[in-house]
């Protein structure tokens, strides 16, 4: 396997896991986060800590984001109207990867005006929480064109297990935050029916089971039943210790809702989702894990 030079920028929870997989890979690995004590924990694995961004990424192969929001990567390439952004360093012998679950519209602002100075880019959005990106088991939902995602494809799976290309720049969003929608709608709906068969005397773990074999079968019911104490492994069961937190579900509907509006489509389930985590949100338990959303049913 060829060994590389890779630039990795953001190493929160899951960026520090993802650039820790690629140091144990064998790859040159070269980070920077605002935050210098990730820098150091990075740096005591074997990473070279760079002093800003633009250390980072000069001379990368590949350069690799995993920041938290849309503005994030805007400013990191393009800068804020001065010549801060990336854009001005990075050279077209860089693949740019930004792994950040973001806008569609932004990954294909920054995707555009990279193109146009012959930088390869491509949005490469995760599904798998931290403890997939801590195994490299994560699965990488990739927009771009063919050569590039062929070529990020080959550091993804040091990172990843399944490698998608959903389409051309921007579709690794679009298809990320369409299977969100319909996660959170699966994980209020499965709450909702469970505890109405509590309510009507049932025990949810024989509930559990006899809709896991039956119709109303989800992955939500199957692996990470939001009832406590049905499932031993599932955040429910450990007081909703995240897992996935409510902010960023909150956070993935709101980008949902602004995909629909833009193209027109009607999404009343997705809808409902968003204001059933923003009313969650309200009662404090954003950074409770999103199957906490079985508290607003339970009596
Ligand atoms: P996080 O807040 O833990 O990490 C983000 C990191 O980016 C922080 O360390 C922050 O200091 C750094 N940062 C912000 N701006 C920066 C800049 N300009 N330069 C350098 N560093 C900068 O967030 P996270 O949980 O790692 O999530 C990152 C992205 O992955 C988000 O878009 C999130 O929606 C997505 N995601 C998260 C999960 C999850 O379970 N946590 C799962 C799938 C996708």
């Amino acid at each position: 396997m060829t060994k590389l030079n890779i630039g990795f920028i953001g190493l929160g929870n899951m960026g520090g896991p993802m650039a820790a997989n690629l140091i144990k890979a064998g790859h040159t690995v070269s980070v920077f986060d605002l935050n210098q004590s990730v820098v150091n924990e990075l740096a005591s694995k074997g990473a070279k800590a760079a002093v800003d961004a633009k250390q980072c990424a000069t001379n990368a192969d590949v350069l690799i984001s995993m920041l938290p929001a849309g503005k994030h990567v805007k400013s990191l390439y393009l800068g804020n109207n001065d010549d801060s952004g990336l854009i001005n360093v990075l050279n077209n012998n860089t693949l740019v990867i930004d792994c950040s679950t973001i806008d569609a519209e932004s990954a294909r602002t920054v995707g555009s005006a990279l193109g146009k100075q012959g930088i390869s880019f491509v949005d490469a959005p995760v599904s798998g929480g931290v403890a997939g990106a801590t195994a490299g088991t994560l699965t990488f939902i990739v927009g771009g064109e063919k050569p590039a995602f062929d070529k990020a494809n080959t550091v993804l799976s040091d990172m990843g297990k399944n490698i998608f290309h959903a389409g051309n720049i921007g579709a690794g969003q679009v298809a990320k935050i369409c299977n969100n929608m319909l996660l959170s709608i699966l994980m209020a709906g499965t709450s909702e029916a469970l505890q109405m068969g509590i309510n009507n005397g049932l025990d949810p773990k024989v509930l559990s089971d006899i809709m896991t074999a039956s119709s109303g079968r989800n992955w939500t019911l199957e692996l990470y039943n939001p009832c406590p104490g049905v499932m031993d492994t599932a955040p429910a069961s450990n007081d909703y210790k995240p897992g996935f937190m409510v902010d960023l579900m909150a956070k993935d509907l709101g980008l949902a809702m602004e995909a629909a509006q833009q193209s027109n489509s009607s999404t009343p389930m997705g809808s409902m989702a968003k204001n059933l985590y923003t009313m969650l949100q309200h009662q404090g338990a954003g950074s409770d894990d999103f199957s906490a959303i079985f508290k607003l049913f339970s009596k």
